[in-house]
């Protein structure tokens, strides 16, 4: 029976994928229709057919996005996996991620002092990394502290004796309900508006995880904040090639 509830969930969820995009993509295209067939027949010129023009572009470039973005889902990226110190793949993300984040949003690394390395595609890694972030920061409108975390953990009701190493991101923003945090796997739910979201991002947080043979777990509280953690297995590796991390505390980057 749990089998086929998962079968049937995943059809719903492909189903919901379609006709996602199939009803965003519809809606771009008419934009772009409709304006052309207003410039055509002359119903607006000079300004107007400027600014007409100027929408249809953005719509098209809305569809190329879209499109990319459901192509880059859908195609299974075949796992590249390495050894991956995850404090350093953090420390060089966060730096960049740095940037594209409100200065009044503290920004927080809580490293494990010897964490194991895992066994991972640094590149979705970072992917990962990247989409947990930007939702941190998107739940922070007014600022707030985003802190990321790693730690030797296993995941709440994972199999015995499988040791993984944990990747949280958590905020202090609005957090979310019972209702939305039902939902926020399934391709394309969003609550963000139009041309906002794509509500791609934890669909592939999830197929990430998951093909790594790994987890998410979330937890929230509205009002007070989110709280996202990735388990990932570590490496085979043996414990001397525990990655030699400067032993350092908390960083903030500024
Ligand atoms: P998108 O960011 O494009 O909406 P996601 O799949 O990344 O797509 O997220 C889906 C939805 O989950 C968001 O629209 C939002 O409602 C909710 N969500 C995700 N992360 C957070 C967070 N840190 N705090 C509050 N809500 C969140």
């Amino acid at each position: 029976l749990e089998e086929e509830l998962r079968q049937s969930h995943k059809l719903e969820a492909v189903g919901r994928l379609a006709g996602g995009i199939a009803h965003d993509f519809n809606n771009l295209l008419t934009v772009v229709l409709g304006n052309l067939e207003l410039i055509r027949c002359g119903a607006a010129t000079g300004a107007d057919a400027e600014e007409l023009l100027a929408g249809t572009e953005r719509a098209a470039k809305q569809a190329a996005e879209l499109t990319k973005q459901m192509l880059g889902f859908a195609r299974r990226q075949p796992l590249r996996t390495a050894s991956v110190d995850l404090n350093q793949l953090v420390r060089d993300s966060l730096v960049l991620l740095r940037r594209t984040i409100d200065a009044r949003i503290v920004v927080r690394f809580e490293p494990a002092p010897h964490l194991r390395p895992v066994a991972a595609d640094p590149v979705q890694l970072q992917q990962v990394l990247m989409n947990l972030c930007l939702n941190a920061r998107d739940a922070m409108p007014e600022g707030g502290t985003l802190t990321v975390g790693t730690a030797d953990a296993d995941p709440t009701d994972g199999p015995e004796g499988k040791r993984f190493v944990r990747l949280s991101v958590s905020d202090t923003g609005v957090g979310m309900t019972d209702e939305v945090r039902a939902k926020i796997f399934d391709p394309f739910f969003t609550t963000k508006g139009v041309g906002q979201g794509t509500g791609l991002g934890l669909a592939v947080v999830y197929g990430v995880a998951t093909a790594h043979g790994g987890s998410v777990e979330v937890s929230s509280t509205p009002g007070a904040g989110s709280r996202f953690d990735v388990y990932l297995p570590r490496g085979a590796v043996s414990d001397d090639d525990r990655t030699p991390t400067r032993a350092e505390g908390a960083t903030d980057f500024p």
